[in-house]
């Protein structure tokens, strides 16, 4: 990755006050549930925005080596006054006025590793680092359980993405070596082992590079059926429906679409708590059935995913993968697939190919390894 330090001094003339580093992350399992109030499990990638920062007499700077245009604001107003890539930067230092806290004047230089619009939550990662930078240069008081919530919040206000807390958990409060079990009604978390190295295996992640297409949409659909199921089966949420008699339970539904909305959440919510008790006992092959019924369960359930990632999944499966599954919320990005560490390149040629014989445009993989949450560097 590029120099920080140096294009904070080129931009800025002075030292940086210190660098700061926040990941994306990848889902391992929890597809859908984060706004039904139920699990997630993800960890966080090597893959980070890197931002240098210091304390500036007034206002925000902030430049960025993905974007062109350095870019300046003396107060965040309100949602809507700084728009574009800045928005995530200004959401931030927005969220934390509002909570009540005093932002210090700053500025940011910031490099990244993490691809755009790739489904690993470059957003994320770069609200994390300014507000773990900010934080600091302020010397502000917020625990580290309170912080994913202040950059969801600038995320769905300020930037106006309607997403749910698992992105801004991970980057921020995962740790190297592990998954990172999170209750998204109680926001607890529990650091699970996941160290696939350890084990000889590896978690490969394709991006399926498929186009996004009617991505909100389709979101904000299953989010609206989520949430009239839980009104009509008389709960908070779907989280509070028994996977034990999830059978009754749909019994109570008219609507076929709606049914099986619900099955999948529910059914992705005992898979979670399944894969962590695997995983609390060592047993990390073995999670790789929860994956695969997961990826189904998104496919034929939900119907969140495309020709692209089942044609990954299954030429994953074909080639040994333990488990297979797209990871993210769907409609394209990418897949990841529990392999043996030394089946890396037999998997990845056997999904190269697969796609070549369907005509798709070629997916980007990479081994993705469990990593550390934000951080001063
Ligand atoms: P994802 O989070 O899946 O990568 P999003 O659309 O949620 O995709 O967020 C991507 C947007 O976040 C980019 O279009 C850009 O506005 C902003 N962004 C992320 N990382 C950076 C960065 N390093 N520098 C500047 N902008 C960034
Ligand atoms: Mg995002």
């Amino acid at each position: 990755m590029t120099d920080v330090a140096a294009i904070f001094r080129d931009q800025y003339g002075q030292e940086p006050d210190g660098l700061w580093a926040a990941p994306g992350r990848v889902n391992l399992i929890g597809e859908h549930t984060d706004y039904n109030d139920g699990f997630v499990l993800p960890f966080a990638l090597p893959e980070r925005v890197v931002a240098a920062a210091s304390r500036a007499s007034s206002g925000w700077r902030v430049c960025s080596d993905l974007q062109d245009q350095p870019v300046a604001f003396s107060d965040a107003g309100s949602p809507g006054t700084v728009t574009g890539w800045a928005a995530y930067v200004a959401g931030i230092v927005w969220a934390l006025a509002e909570a009540g806290h005093e932002v210090p004047p700053a500025n940011f230089a910031i490099t990244s590793d993490v691809p755009l619009g790739a489904g690993v939550s470059s957003s994320a990662a770069l609200e994390s680092a300014v507000l773990t930078a900010l934080i600091d240069l302020g010397g502000l008081d917020i625990p580290v359980a309170e912080r994913p919530a202040l950059a969801q919040r600038a995320e769905n206000r300020y930037v106006g993405a309607p997403t749910g807390i698992m992105d801004q958990s991970a980057s921020i409060r995962c740790e190297a070596g592990r998954a990172l079990f999170l209750d998204c009604r109680s926001q607890e978390v529990e650091q699970i082992p996941f160290d696939v190295a350890a084990e000889g295996l590896a978690v490969l992640v394709v991006n399926s590079n498929a186009p996004h297409q009617h991505v909100d949409g389709e979101y904000g659909a299953r989010r609206k059926s989520c949430e009239e199921a839980a009104r009509l089966l008389g709960v908070p949420a779907l989280r509070d429906v028994s996977a034990d008699d999830l059978d009754e339970t749909l019994e109570k539904l008219d609507d076929d679409v709606m049914r099986r909305r619900v099955r999948h959440v529910v059914t992705e919510d005992q898979r979670v708590l399944d894969t962590v008790a695997l995983l609390r006992s060592g047993r990390i092959r073995e999670i790789g059935p929860l994956m695969t019924a997961s990826h189904a369960s998104m496919r034929d359930d939900f119907e969140i995913t495309v020709a692209e990632v089942d044609v990954a999944v299954e030429a994953a499966l074909m080639a040994g993968a333990y488990g297979a599954r797209m990871t993210g919320g769907g409609f394209g990005g990418c897949i990841l697939a529990l392999i043996d560490a030394d089946r890396a390149d037999a998997v990845t040629t056997a999904v190269e190919s697969a796609y070549e014989r369907h005509g798709f445009t070629a997916p980007t993989p990479f081994v993705a390894v469990p990593s550390q949450g934000a951080t001063r560097l």
